[in-house]
C-alpha cells in the first residue's frame, strides 16, 4: 500500500509515531507535516525522541485563524495529493491539519482513514469538535479508540468501516513508558507525589481572561504544592497579553518533550488539564485528574472516578482537587486498549475491499 500521512500538531506526532513504524514495516508512507506546530519544543523534540521519520514535505503553514489555516493547507495539499495518488490518506485527531487533510482527500476522491474517530464533546464552540465531526463524515474508514466513540458515530448514521482498534496513544505510551524521564523532577527539585502537573491550551480557557484567572487563582490556593505548568504557546501569549499573574508555587516552564511529560505525569500527585491526551495518559499511568473543562470526550475516565470535570471556576477546581486527593478509585480497567491499535489499523487498511 501507498499511504500518505498528514500531521501537524503535537498530539499528532505522538499518535503517528507507533503507527508510522508499523506502516513502514511493509508499506510505503509519504509523510506530510503541515507546519501547524513548528518550533523545537512543539515539534522537533517529538520527531527526535519518538524516532519519527523526517517529513517528506513540510508545508510551513501556521497562519493565525482557523479558516485561513485550513484554507491554506487545502491549497497546498491538493497538488501533493494529486501527485502522490495514495491508496489511503491517514489523518489523526481533531486539529486544523486533520480537517484540511480529510476534506482535501475526500474532494480528490482519495480514501481517507481517520485515526481517533468518533470522539465527541458535543460542544460546537470548540473548533476541535467541528474538525472531528466533519473529518469523520468524509472518511471512508474510521478507527475508534473506544466503544463510546463507536456509539457516537452510530448516532450520526456512520456504521460502515468503523473499527474499534483501541487508542494509538496507548501504543505510544506503552512503547515509551520505560524511557520516561525524571530529569524535570530533578531540575525543578520535585518529589514524586509532591506536586501537581498542569496544562492549559484550549482556546476556550486561554482566550477568556476571566476563565484563565479562575484557573490560576485555584492553582494559587494550593500555595504549598508546586504546580508544574509547561506552557503551550497559546497560554504563553495569553499571559503576556493580560495582566494576570501566576502565583509563586506555579512553575511556568516551556513545553516539555514526551519523555519528560511521561515522567512528570507518572510522578505527579494530580494532573490539572484541559488537554485531551493528557487526561488519558493520567488515567493510564494511574494519576488522578481534574479537567479544566465542562465536558470531555474521554468519558470513561470520569465514569471510573479517575477524572473530575471542574471547568474554570476557582471554587469548583479547588473542590474537585480536594475530592480527588481524598479518595482513590478502585477500578482501573484497560478501557483505551492494549497497545496494539497500530497493528489493527494497518490490517484493516490492507483488508479493505
Ligand atoms: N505533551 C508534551 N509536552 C507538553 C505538553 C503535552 O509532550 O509540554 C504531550 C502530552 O503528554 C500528550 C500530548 O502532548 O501526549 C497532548 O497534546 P495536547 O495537550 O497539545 O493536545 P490534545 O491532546 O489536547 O489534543
Amino acid at each position: 500500500m501507498r499511504i500518505v500521512t498528514i500531521i501537524g500538531a503535537r498530539p499528532q506526532f505522538i499518535k503517528a509515531a507507533p503507527l508510522s513504524r508499523c506502516i513502514r514495516q511493509q508499506h510505503h508512507e509519504f509523510l506530510i507535516h503541515t507546519g501547524q506546530h513548528y518550533d523545537a519544543g512543539m515539534s522537533d523534540v517529538f520527531f527526535d525522541e519518538l524516532n519519527i521519520p523526517k517529513p517528506d514535505v513540510n508545508l510551513g503553514i501556521n497562519t493565525p485563524g482557523n479558516s485561513a489555516q485550513v484554507g491554506q493547507m487545502m491549497l497546498a495539499l491538493t497538488p501533493i495529493l494529486e501527485a502522490q495518488k495514495p491508496d489511503w490518506l491517514l489523518v489523526y485527531g481533531d486539529t486544523n491539519s486533520t480537517l484540511a487533510g480529510a476534506l482535501t482527500g475526500a474532494l480528490l476522491k482519495i480514501k481517507v482513514a481517520h485515526v481517533e474517530a468518533g470522539l465527541r464533546s458535543y460542544n460546537r464552540d470548540m473548533p476541535e469538535e467541528t474538525n472531528r465531526v466533519l473529518s469523520d463524515h468524509v472518511s471512508t474508514m474510521l478507527f475508534c479508540p473506544t466503544e463510546t466513540a463507536v456509539a457516537n458515530l452510530a448516532r450520526e448514521g456512520i456504521t460502515a468501516n468503523v473499527h474499534l482498534v483501541g487508542d494509538v496513544m496507548v501504543d505510544a505510551l506503552l512503547q515509551n513508558r520505560a524511557r520516561a524521564s525524571r530529569a524535570m523532577l530533578a531540575a525543578e527539585g520535585l518529589q514524586a507525589g509532591g506536586y501537581f502537573l498542569a496544562t492549559i491550551h484550549r482556546a476556550g480557557n486561554t482566550d477568556d481572561p476571566g476563565k484563565l484567572k479562575g484557573i490560576l487563582e485555584a492553582f494559587a490556593h494550593f500555595a504549598d504544592r508546586p504546580v508544574v505548568l509547561p506552557a503551550h504557546p497559546r497560554l504563553r501569549n495569553a499571559l503576556e497579553q493580560s495582566d494576570l499573574m501566576v502565583s509563586p508555587n506555579v512553575r511556568l516552564v516551556p513545553p516539555v518533550g514526551y519523555l519528560d511529560m511521561l515522567g512528570l505525569t507518572q510522578s505527579a500527585r494530580l494532573v490539572l488539564t484541559d488537554s485531551g491526551g493528557l487526561q488519558k495518559e493520567a488515567y493510564i499511568l494511574g494519576t488522578p485528574c481534574v479537567t479544566l473543562r465542562e465536558e470531555t470526550e474521554w468519558v470513561e475516565t470520569i465514569e471510573l472516578g479517575w477524572n473530575r470535570l471542574a471547568g474554570s471556576d476557582r471554587a469548583r477546581i479547588i473542590a474537585a482537587v480536594e475530592a480527588a486527593l481524598a479518595s482513590a478509585p478502585e477500578n482501573h480497567p484497560d478501557v483505551y486498549g492494549d497497545g496494539a491499535a497500530s497493528e489493527r489499523v494497518v490490517n484493516h487498511l490492507m483488508s479493505f475491499q
